[in-house]
């Protein structure tokens, strides 16, 4: 019997490539992306597998409507537009490819360390402008500095890894890190706060959790050293943004740099309007090589499911 796949958002041609080669399995792949939730809702009881990355939003009510949904694919780490209970009620498997965007997120993150440090962004707005302005855009070097990692996972890990290439001290903090594996990676550890009080560039990799929601607020600030930079390539919501404006203004904060914020797309967020503020519109997993290998590991995930 044919297993019917949906593919409702844009993924990597190249990424479903151990779907298309798969000869065991009579496999049928429809791709109809941009779907109004109203038409998903009509045509998902025709499927077995839906795949998506974070477009399209698997509500309780189209999964009420799934009757032959067997397996909800999600190219990507963050399953918050997939609601789990209600594929958890309706006995329907939910898989993530958590992996796939560590590479991208890393490099990205590092990216903004060095933007920030050498105002890159600004430097070239000041250009595009018509202005040659040297003097206003001095910046500091990477070199001895210690750059405080909260959240110690896999992107984490990354990050201090390439820090730690650039002659860079490292202090982490996670409530897993223990000495050995510290030791091992050759970072510092401690408390948010022993973070705080030591590092010259601070940057968040943790989920946002009810744990770590405005982990980073005005009690951390104030303990921060004084022209501090902090950087979030995680998720909007783990630095308190009312916290984070008070601290650039007060001088406490030298830069911040930010692929995400609280509301998305963040377009008309006061922070943008501060000079020290550099931002991205989220795009941490937004490379080629990320998006290709979150496809193929959902792939992988589903042709396993059906014991391939
Ligand atoms: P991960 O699960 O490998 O690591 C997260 C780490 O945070 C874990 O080690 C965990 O122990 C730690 N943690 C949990 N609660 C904590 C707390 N209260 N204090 C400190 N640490 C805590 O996840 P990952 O793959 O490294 O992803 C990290 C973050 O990056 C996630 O929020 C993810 O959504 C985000 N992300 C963003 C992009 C992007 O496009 N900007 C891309 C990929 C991932």
């Amino acid at each position: 019997m044919a297993i019917n796949i949906l593919i409702s958002d844009p993924l990597s041609e190249d990424g479903i490539y151990p779907l298309r080669q798969e000869k065991e399995l009579d496999l049928n792949i429809d791709i109809k992306t941009g779907l109004q939730p109203e038409e998903l809702k009509a045509i998902i009881a025709n499927y077995d597998v839906l795949l998506v990355r974070s477009q399209t939003k698997v509500t309780r009510d189209i999964i009420e409507a799934a009757d032959n949904l067997k397996l909800i694919g999600r190219a990507g780490v963050g399953v918050d537009n997939i609601d789990l209970e209600a594929a958890t009620e309706k006995g329907i498997i939910v898989v993530n490819a958590p992996d796939g965007n560590t590479n991208s997120a890393a490099e990205h993150t590092t990216a903004m360390i060095f933007a920030l440090a050498r105002h890159i962004p600004q430097a070239f707005i000041t250009l595009k402008e018509g202005r040659w302005d040297r003097k206003k855009f001095v910046g500091v070097e990477l070199k001895n500095k210690t750059l405080g990692v909260i959240g110690f996972g896999r992107i984490g890990q990354e990050v201090a890894h390439r820090a730690k290439g650039n002659r860079m001290n490292v202090i982490a903090y996670d409530p897993f890190l223990t000495a050995e594996k510290a030791e091992k990676a050759g970072v510092d550890y401690g408390s948010v706060e022993d973070v705080a009080k030591v590092a010259d560039f601070i940057t968040v990799h943790t989920p946002l959790l009810d744990s770590t929601r405005h982990m980073i607020n005005e009690d951390i600030f104030n303990v921060m050293k004084d022209g501090v930079r902090i950087i979030n390539c995680a998720r909007g919501g783990i630095i308190d943004e009312e916290a984070l404006y008070n601290a650039i203004e007060s001088g406490k904060v030298a830069g911040a740099a930010l692929d995400v914020m609280e509301e998305e797309p963040f377009v008309g967020n006061r922070l943008l309007d501060l000079p020290q503020v550099i931002a991205t519109p989220h795009l941490g997993a937004s490379t080629v090589e990320a998006q290709e290998s979150v496809a193929v590991d959902v792939s992988n995930d589903i042709l396993s499911y059906f014991n391939v």
